[in-house]
């Protein structure tokens, strides 16, 4: 990529820069998530940066993984990703200015060295470890046959102060910031360096990132500073920390995007309780998309960390589906039962009538359901197939009385012609008045006759989305 010079006036630039050292985890999506709401809201653009400079912890499997979370979430990016790692070029030709300039050095501190100034430091109570010792130092008493690493020359006096959106002023006194490695013996340019030359060519505006960046941030704008390249506006978000306020692990649902794709939630949940992770607007706490876009301000990122709630999660996810087209949520439905194991798979589901019957149930289900998982296992009626396994419950339900109940409501069901929810209804509600049953009595036996259980959507419902002719050869099948 050639060096652009960002200009202010050329928009607003935003980047999703994740290290591709594990898949798209939960605080990654929010990053990303608030990124592209801020250049969205802007008129302006997100690129994604992929940081694969850790060769040995960088992994194919989990750029993919990024990509994929980030399409799926619906958070495109412009443009194509850039690949840290090619641009080392690029990131040495920097280092070289800087030694050329004189705001860099190199450094032959053996380890020994480094492990006294280390004590040192650590004894005096320093952040600062290196002392500096070849920053000022004739070359010529470099030793033979040692590749130095290269430093950058730190200010020594004053302080370097960022203008966070986020967490305000953030001052840091210089001498508590050492002369940084910014190349590797090997060459190789390191993390803070990186960063700096390619948010600049990238011509990001705004980085806005998880908090544990803020140190990174002080020595960033020092090298951004003697390289007299404009700042982005920086934006450090508090970190996600589980319910229990301890740090977010896998236990409190610090998991890849994907793991929340194949447990059955929507796109569009996540994205709005991503949005409320951090960011608030007023008491609001359900958003389309487009008023995100529209409210969205940094100013409105809190300092204190979001704690990650899978309950409401779930709520979302309920009002979502709830209010999800039909036949949308059986393409969602469908789009994750190859990611299924092969236990959690409902039977036939290759089998295309078995998906329109999901589809004539869907008004029920969708009611109740807080995943499409949940859908998925209230509607497995649609899939099996006859005989239909009966699990224990329903097996004991299904006595002599109420075999005898469901032989009376085979006839009667076998004559209704238009097979509506309402027909059904009456034809069920009208038995049990002429039979003095009460409604439950008829429904229960018909429940584990066309579904194998004791639990089901409402059993006007069962019987409509099975069609007339399975349901009474379900019924059938049962009366003795
Ligand atoms: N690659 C870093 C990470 O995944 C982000 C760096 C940045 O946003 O500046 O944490």
């Amino acid at each position: 990529m050639s060096p652009n010079p960002k200009s202010m006036s050329d928009g607003v630039v935003t980047r999703f820069a994740p290290s591709p050292t594990c898949f798209l985890h939960i605080g990654g999506a929010r990053t990303a998530l608030f990124n592209w709401l801020h250049a969205k809201a802007n008129g302006g653009k997100m690129l994604l940066r992929i940081e694969d400079t850790d060769r040995k912890r960088s992994t194919s499997e989990a750029i993919d993984a990024i990509l994929e979370g980030l399409t799926w979430l619906g958070l495109e990016w412009d443009g194509e990703p850039v690949y840290q790692h090619a641009r080392a070029a690029r990131h040495g030709e920097v280092v070289e200015q800087l030694l050329a300039k004189g705001l860099a050095y190199k450094c032959y501190a053996t380890p020994e060295e480094m492990e006294k100034m280390r004590e040192r430091a650590h004894g005096e109570g320093r952040s600062a470890v290196y002392d500096g010792m070849w920053r000022d130092r004739d070359p010529g008493d470099a030793p033979a046959g040692v590749d130095p690493v290269i430093r950058f020359k730190a200010p020594n006096e004053g302080d370097t102060v960022i203008e966070d959106q986020v967490q305000g002023t953030v001052t840091v006194a210089n001498k508590n910031l050492d002369d940084l490695i910014i190349a590797r013996s090997d060459g190789s340019p390191t993390y803070n360096l990186a960063v700096v030359v390619d948010d600049h060519d990238m011509g990001v505006t705004h980085a806005i990132r998880g908090a544990d960046h803020l140190t990174n941030a002080s020595r960033q704008a020092q090298i951004y500073a003697a390289l007299e390249w404009e700042t982005p506006v920086f934006a450090h978000v508090p970190l996600i920390h589980g319910s229990d306020g301890a740090k977010l692990s896998k236990r409190h649902g610090a998991l890849g995007v994907e793991a929340y794709r194949a447990m059955g939630y929507l796109p569009a949940a996540l994205r709005n309780y991503l949005v409320r992770m951090g960011w608030s607007h007023g008491d609001d706490e359900i958003f389309s998309t487009a008023q995100m876009i529209e409210w969205f301000d940094l100013a409105g990122i809190g300092r204190s960390p979001a704690r990650f709630d899978f309950e409401k999660l779930a709520s979302l996810n309920a009002h979502y589906i709830k209010n999800s087209d039909d036949g949308e949520l059986v393409n969602l439905v469908r789009a994750i039962v190859p990611e299924l194991s092969q236990e959690a798979r409902p039977p036939n589901s290759d089998d295309e009538a078995c998906w329109e019957k999901l589809a004539l149930a869907m008004p029920g289900l969708k009611e109740r359901a807080k995943t499409l998982i949940d859908i998925l296992d209230a509607g497995r009626f649609v899939f099996v197939s006859r005989p239909l396994d009966m699990d224990e419950k329903a097996e004991n339900l299904l006595d002599d009385e109420a075999r005898a109940v469901l032989g009376g409501l085979l006839v009667s069901l076998e004559g209704v012609e238009d097979w509506s929810v309402e027909q059904i209804e009456y034809v069920v509600r009208g038995y049990a008045e002429k039979t003095d049953l009460k409604l439950g009595k008829a429904a229960q036996p018909l429940r584990a006759a066309l579904t194998g259980r004791t639990t089901s959507p409402g059993i006007f419902d069962v019987l409509y989305a099975l069609g007339k002719d399975e349901a009474v050869a379900r019924i059938r099948d049962q009366v003795r």
